[in-house]
């Protein structure tokens, strides 16, 4: 199934907000398929449309540990977020780098599946901070801008060395 290429920081492209879904037809099916295809082949745990340069709000993840546990949400929404921790994340989207973020570990959610029925879905621990940062996607927004100031004072200095590394 086709792997689609995956746009990396700084791409301009990353920032963009992505705009609801309202057709739930074979092509929403297919970029959802692809979605999963990327992922899997990484491997990550989550990918959002936005990065495959779709600005479209749907979402794919797989935090199980057999990896055979794929999960599609359409048109995401957080209703209540609670117990919030420093998680570790790392992002296709910048790769090579990690760096700690507060998340809320507790998500009520509400979402559409692929064929635009809502449901609303309890997340806890990597779940719900998988979710949270695809959903970051969706607004344009990256992990790196969630860095403490020392982390991000990190990650530009390590962006620096890598780019003169590369001149
Ligand atoms: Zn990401």
């Amino acid at each position: 199934m086709p792997r689609r290429e995956v746009l990396t920081f700084p791409d301009p492209r990353l920032r963009l907000s992505s705009q609801p879904v309202e057709v739930f037809d074979a092509e929403l099916a297919q970029l959802a398929e692809d979605l999963l295809d990327t992922m899997y082949a990484e491997p990550a745990i989550g990918l959002a449309a936005p990065q495959v340069n779709v600005q479209r709000r749907v979402l794919v993840m797989d935090v199980s540990e057999t990896r055979t546990r794929p999960e599609v949400y359409v048109n995401p929404e957080v209703l209540t977020s609670a117990r919030i921790g420093w998680i570790e994340e790392r992002c296709m989207s910048v790769p090579g780098r990690s760096g700690l973020v507060r998340r809320a570990t507790e998500v009520k959610i509400r979402a559409q599946t692929l064929a635009g029925e809502a449901f609303e879905r309890r997340l806890t621990g990597l779940g719900a901070v998988c979710l949270l940062h695809e959903l970051d996607h969706l607004e344009g927004r990256l992990f790196v801008d969630r860095l403490s100031w020392l982390g991000r004072l990190r990650f530009r200095a390590a962006l620096a060395l890598q780019t003169r590394r590369a001149a």
